[in-house]
Formats: C-alpha cells, structure tokens, sequence
C-alpha cells in the first residue's frame, strides 16, 4: 500500500538564506494575490456563475507577465508562484464546492506579509547528512539530527514561517505493508476537555500538565496583547511571545494525541467515536475550548488515515447520538444533562458513573453497520439508525509528525 506521510522539521537556515526564504514566501505570497485579483475580476464579469479559469492557466498568463513586469520573480524558483497557484485553485473549488452543497466556506482571502508566510516546493528536493537541499535555496540545515529521515520518495515540502521559525513539512510517498486486520477490542472514546481521553475500558489519557500551564499563560499573554498601542513595539513584542507560546502548547498537543491515535489504532479491532460539529465549535471565543476543539479535529483526522494503515475499523457515531444522555448500564435515556454534572447518576438504576466513562461505554455499543461499505467510498449513511460509518481511502495528504 502506497501512503502520503508528511514530516515536520525545523530548518536552521543561515542569513542569506533565511532571505531567500522571505523572498520565496514573497513570490508566493505575490502569486496568490496577483491570481485572486484575476479570479475577482472574472468573477465580477461573470456574476460569479463559474470557474473560467484553472491554475495552469494562470501559471501560463504570469509567466509571460514575468518577464515584461516581473522580473524580480526569476530570483526564486519557479515553484513558488506554480504551487501558489494550486493552492489559490484548491481555495476556489472549496468555495465553489461550499456553494453547492450549503455550507459555509469563505471567499478566498488575500494572503498578508508576515501572516501565515509559507511556499510550497517540488522537484530535486533530498536530504544530505543533517541538511535539506532545496531548489534555488540550496542546502539548509535541518535542526534534527537523525540517522534516516524517512525512507521513501520526496513528493512536496512546504515550508513555513511560525513565530520566527522555519517549518518544513516534507510529504513523502511510502511504501507501508498492507494492513491485515486488527483482532483487538472495539473500544468507544469519549472526548473531554478536562480529561483527553475517556476510553470505554475505563482507561483515561489526561491532558499533559505542560499544556494546562501554557494555556493560562497564553490567556494572560493574549489579555495583555489587547491592552497594548496598536503598532507599538511593544505590542511586537508581545505578539511574537504569544505566537511562540502558541506554537509550543499545539506541538505538545499533537504529540499527545499522536499518542493517543498510534495506540488506539494499533491495538483495538473497531474504534467507535462521536462526531463532532466542528464549524460550529470553532466560533466558541474560550481560549481552552477552542484549543480543545481545533484537538477533536486533528484527533479524527490522525485516527481516519492511521486505521487505515493498521488495518482497524473506525465508526463514527452520529451527532444526534445521545452518548451522554443515555445510561451505559440500563439504557434509559434523560431529557436534559448540564455539562456542569460530571457524574452521571441514573434515576432508573441509581448506577453513578463518571460521565464521560458513561459516554464512552455507550458509544462501543454503537454497532457497524451490516452493510459495510467498501474501502473508497466516502461517508455513506447505513440502515442503524444514527450512525454513520467512514471508510474513506480519498483524504488530505497523510500527516504525521516526524516522530
Ligand atoms: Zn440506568
């Protein structure tokens, strides 16, 4: 079986290439601007009815602008503003694909210096002795030391700007044997914010201690952010600093759960988990909260693609699942539930149990469906009511972290 892994470092690159780095962040960042200025305009004359225009396209049209008008353009490689483009096209087909189908997906932004500054590279890209070499950018230092970085063909690196540091994240295409299936328990997970994890066999993963500490000073850094001049330096200052602490307490959190899918994945025959509501969870303004949530996604994303790998069957529960609501011993169902009760004390079998415990339970009792669906085929409902079940082979890139 051939999978996409991706792997993050961070560079160490010298000065002169730390500006080439800006200047192909730049180009890119030039490119998508310039592209959806171009797509704004046609969309206007068109009344927005379609797309007349594709990435290749446009690639086309810049180049021959390049010479004539952009000439500072040939200091970078030509992948910067090619991938820019791809990017810009994959913003337009969302939105396109939102209008269809009802939801809510944004008009494609104007990218911003210093916001979000990243590029994508393809090509003769390789790993020698603790250095990445990059067309055009040259050899960089990769501040890991490790034997082998991965074995496998480079496909893509996309390198990013974070707090003042370099990112790449290297997609790799591997060769991974394929999954026999999983003999090992089926398993519900319940997620929590207080607790991370809440698995139906009574086992709990807690949120790392380093996170709770770095939240509270997030939410102490990002008050003291609002009180301060806008365009002050000091106001810099605090931003960098929130950044920086923003970077450190979502790599702990994806090393977390990095551990916790790898375990679930590898070692249980079915996991059953909830779905969730996402969009509608990331307009929640608490800081916690929002950080949790943004960990709900990623945590369903890593356990999609990792099942796959193990040969282990997810199940997503439906939303209209009522996992909390439901007594785990006696089935009886209450009408109401405030997060506030963490224990759940049944008024029909005077069980108490902790809630998310109970929750969990419920959910392994969410059965696949008879009529299972065959790998490649995307989210489809099944006869048992409430449940749909994902078996999914189509997904983004496969990410995992380089560990
Ligand atoms: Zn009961």
């Amino acid at each position: 079986m051939l999978v996409h892994k991706a792997y993050r470092y961070e560079l160490d690159p010298n000065n002169s290439q730390k500006s080439s780095l800006f200047q192909h962040a730049g180009v890119a960042r030039f490119a998508y601007n310039w592209g959806l200025e171009q797509r704004i305009m046609l969309f206007k004359s068109n009344q927005g009815t379609g797309q007349f225009t594709d990435a290749m396209k446009q690639h086309k049209k810049l180049n021959r602008l390049k010479k004539t008008c952009f000439p500072w353009m040939y200091e970078c490689s030509k992948c910067a503003p090619q991938e820019a483009l791809r990017n810009l096209d994959k913003a337009f087909r969302n939105f396109y694909r939102g209008r269809r189908t009802g939801k809510s997906v944004g008009f494609p932004k104007f990218k911003r210096r210093g916001v979000q500054d990243s590029f994508r590279m393809t090509g003769t890209i390789r790993f020698e002795g603790g250095y990445l070499q990059l067309p055009r950018i040259g050899k960089v230092r990769v501040k890991e030391k490790r034997e082998g970085y991965h074995n496998g063909r480079i496909l893509s690196v996309t390198v990013r700007r974070s707090a003042d540091r370099w990112f790449v994240s290297i997609t790799v295409e591997e060769e991974l044997a394929d999954p026999t299936s999983i003999q090992g328990p089926k398993v519900g997970v319940d997620l929590g914010i207080k607790t991370l994890a809440t698995l139906s066999d009574g086992t709990t993963f807690p949120n790392p201690r380093a996170l709770g500490r770095r939240l509270k000073k997030l939410k102490r850094l990002s008050r003291s952010l609002s009180r301060k001049k806008q365009g002050s330096k000091n106001r810099e200052k605090v931003k960098l600093r929130l950044a920086k602490m923003y970077l450190k307490t979502s790599y702990i959190r994806q090393d977390t759960l990095h551990k916790l899918t790898t375990y679930l994945a590898k070692s249980h025959g079915t996991i059953v988990i909830e779905d969730l509501h996402v969009s509608g969870m990331m307009k929640n303004r608490k800081l916690s909260r929002a950080i949790a949530d943004a960990g709900m996604y990623e945590f369903r994303r890593q356990l999609e693609y990792k099942c796959q790998w193990y040969g282990s069957q997810l199940v997503v529960a439906s939303r209209t699942y009522p996992s909390s609501k439901t007594c785990s011993n006696c089935g009886n169902r209450k009408k109401e539930l405030s997060l506030s009760e963490r224990e759940y004390v049944c008024e029909a079998c005077g069980i108490r149990i902790d809630r998310d415990l109970n929750a969990a339970r419920n959910l392994v009792t969410v059965s696949l469906p008879e009529t299972q669906t065959a790998c490649g085929e995307d989210v489809r409902r099944c006869d048992s009511p409430g449940i749909t079940m994902q078996t999914s082979a189509k997904q983004e890139p496969n990410i995992s972290h380089g560990s």
